[in-house]
């Protein structure tokens, strides 16, 4: 689950709902969207920054202080603010 800081889109990461998946990380949100149904039961949610981020509810806390794409998200937001205030 520490990987996301490696962006090569080749490159095949743990699918979250079964370790034994090995999915190509461009390919993971169709592969996350076929797997889901396989796991209906597991009470699973999905990274406000990233779609491809999908992990067990009580981890979900804990990746939105480490998750990359939140720094990705709040740049764009301060950005926007401090142009608002120079008009
Ligand atoms: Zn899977
Ligand atoms: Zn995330």
């Amino acid at each position: 689950m520490a990987d996301y800081d490696i962006d090569d889109p080749e490159r095949e990461i743990e699918c979250p709902y079964d370790k034994a998946h090995m999915v190509r990380k461009k390919r993971m949100q169709y592969h996350l969207i076929k797997c889901r149904r396989n796991h209906v039961t597991k009470d699973f949610v999905t990274c406000p920054f990233n779609a491809t981020h999908e992990m067990p509810r009580p981890e979900l806390r804990h990746h939105m202080l480490t998750c990359r794409d939140r720094a990705v998200a709040e740049k764009t937001i301060r950005h926007g603010e401090s142009l608002y205030y120079n008009y």
